[in-house]
């Protein structure tokens, strides 16, 4: 039989990720919970990918709330440096997460490494979403989207590392694009539309 779904907590609280997903979910009818709302800690992601990560906190959230839950692991990586910062991507912004200091590493790292040209520059948005259930199934959807990182950030819109950001196609940063803009191209919506497929199914 066929589980159907009424509503689905968020399991995160980055607040950039929370209203990003919340409004992809929006459509889809569901309610949806913040992880708030069920004082769900954050766990320890200590898993060695993006989609490990992403589990360990849907499934923790699942658990905690006794209701299907989304989260999202995701991160910024830069080809030239062994796709860094990749899954480290919020602990380079240390505990205040201030994504300044994460930015001016990059561009330091970079720059002593001689890597500032633009093929060195090339990389990543990666997210992995996944939907983890009271019963202990689950799925895990990735999507990826490719461009450069450049200097200095630019535009004040979005969140993390969206300033540095240029997508392939692009002249401008995420940081620079309107929000509904960004939300439409980026990893977490192409992540995001295989997700939505799954879920038409469990629709009440
Ligand atoms: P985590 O998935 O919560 O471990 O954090 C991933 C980090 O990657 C976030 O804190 C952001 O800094 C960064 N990140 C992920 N997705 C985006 C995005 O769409 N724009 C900018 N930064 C992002």
């Amino acid at each position: 039989m066929i589980k159907k779904i009424k509503e689905i907590v968020i399991a995160s609280h980055n607040e950039g990720k929370v209203r990003e997903i919340r409004s992809l979910l929006k459509p889809i009818g569901f309610k949806i919970y913040s992880a708030k709302k069920f004082c769900i800690n954050e766990p320890i992601e200590n898993g060695k990918t993006f989609k490990e990560n992403s589990l360990i906190k849907s499934k923790n959230a699942a658990k905690k709330s006794g209701i299907p839950s989304i989260a999202d692991d995701s991160g910024l990586c830069i080809l030239s440096l062994g796709d860094q910062p990749g899954i480290y991507s919020a602990r380079w912004a240390g505990k205040d997460k201030n994504f300044n200091t994460a930015i001016s590493k990059i561009e330091k790292k970079m720059y002593k490494n001689n890597l500032l040209n633009k093929s060195s520059r090339k990389a990543f948005f990666c997210c992995a979403l996944s939907i983890y259930f009271p019963d202990n199934t689950y799925r895990v959807f990735q999507g990826k989207k490719y461009g450069h990182v450049q200097f200095p950030p630019l535009g004040k819109n979005g969140f993390g590392y969206d300033p540095i950001f240029v997508p392939i196609g692009y002249k401008k940063t995420f940081g620079e694009m309107d929000f509904n803009y960004k939300e439409r191209i980026s990893h977490r919506a192409i992540a995001f539309r295989k997700m939505k497929k799954y879920l038409e199914n469990y629709k009440v």
